[in-house]
This record gives C-alpha cells, sequence and structure tokens, in this order.
C-alpha cells in the first residue's frame, strides 16, 4: 500500500514538473532566444497553433528534449538523494508525459487500458487538456493527469507567478511570440 502511495506522489511529482517547465516555455521563452528556440520554443509554439501537428511525428521528435531533461533531473535527484519508488515514479513520468500528452490530443482515438487510465484522470483525458487550448492558454500547464490543475488553477499559482515577472519587470509571454 506505501508503495502505492509512493508511486503516486512521484507521478504528481512529474506532473507539477510538466506543468512548471509549461509554464515557463509559454510565457518566459521566445521565439528566436540562443540555444533552445529550435528545439524547445518553436514546437511548443507550433502545437499551439497546430495542436494535432505533433501527432504525425515519430515518439522520439515528440519527446526526445523532455528525455534528455528528465534523465538529467532523475541523475540530479539519485545522486542527491538516492533510489526510492517515489524516484522511479517521477522518472516514469518525465519519460511519459509526451506521449501522454499526445494521446490527450487523439480523443476517441485511444482505447483499451489507456483509456481507462485517461477517465480515472491518472494520465490526462483529451477533455481536460482541451482546457489549456481553449481558454487563452493561460490554465491547466500540467499535463500527465487530471488532478494537480484544478488545484494549482484555483489557488492562482500561474497569475500568481505571472506578477512576479511583471513586478520585475518582464513582461510575461502569450505563449505565440
Ligand atoms: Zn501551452
Ligand atoms: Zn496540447
Amino acid at each position: 500500500m506505501i508503495v502505492a502511495f509512493h508511486l503516486l506522489i512521484g507521478w504528481l511529482i512529474a506532473d507539477l514538473i510538466s506543468g512548471i517547465v509549461h509554464w515557463i516555455e509559454d510565457r518566459i521563452l521566445w521565439v528566436g532566444m540562443p540555444l533552445i528556440s529550435k528545439s524547445v520554443v518553436e514546437p511548443n509554439r507550433l502545437h499551439h497553433e497546430d495542436p494535432r501537428f505533433f501527432l504525425d511525428q515519430t515518439i522520439w521528435q515528440r519527446g526526445g528534449t523532455t528525455w534528455f531533461a528528465t534523465a538529467a533531473l532523475a541523475g540530479l535527484w539519485l545522486w542527491l538523494i538516492g533510489f526510492s519508488f517515489i524516484w522511479l515514479s517521477a522518472l516514469a513520468g518525465g519519460l511519459l508525459t509526451a506521449e501522454i500528452h499526445a494521446m490527450a490530443h487523439r480523443g476517441n482515438e485511444t482505447t483499451g487500458f489507456p483509456r481507462v487510465l485517461q477517465q480515472i484522470g491518472i494520465i490526462q483525458s483529451p477533455s481536460h487538456h482541451a482546457g489549456h487550448h481553449s481558454r487563452a492558454m493561460d490554465t491547466r500547464y500540467c499535463t500527465l493527469t487530471d488532478f494537480l490543475n484544478p488545484l494549482l488553477d484555483w489557488i492562482g499559482v500561474w497569475p500568481a507567478l505571472e506578477k512576479i515577472l511583471t513586478t520585475i519587470g518582464l513582461e510575461p509571454n502569450r505563449g505565440t511570440q
């Protein structure tokens, strides 16, 4: 039972990180910035303009950048804190998040066990993720589950972070430039 709880915690940690990284991509990064414009910013902007475009890409094209980032973070965590089932589940969440995001754009094409997991919300459902794309892209940044977004949006985490950006003199990107 405790293992299942730890697996859930790790999964939610990965969900939270997916939301933070996604918020940074949408609100802070910009097209043309050094080093990561081509690999991170432009695919993100393209996804906002044409959400189904990445469904025709290979798994590597969709998830490669996230895999590298996940491996780096997981390696650091393992080195600093050591192995746990929380770590294992967070690692799995990081590696799978791009595919789970893609599944959320496939609508009714997802069937079987993954569909059941979507209905439970353990992996993000199409109807839940549609909320990010339809509401000026300022809510539901987490892409792994249906669980954290309602809480984070209710608390107002993202507008608070935007306010911090404005306070320090940065104009939040609207996810389009
Ligand atoms: Zn977005
Ligand atoms: Zn999406």
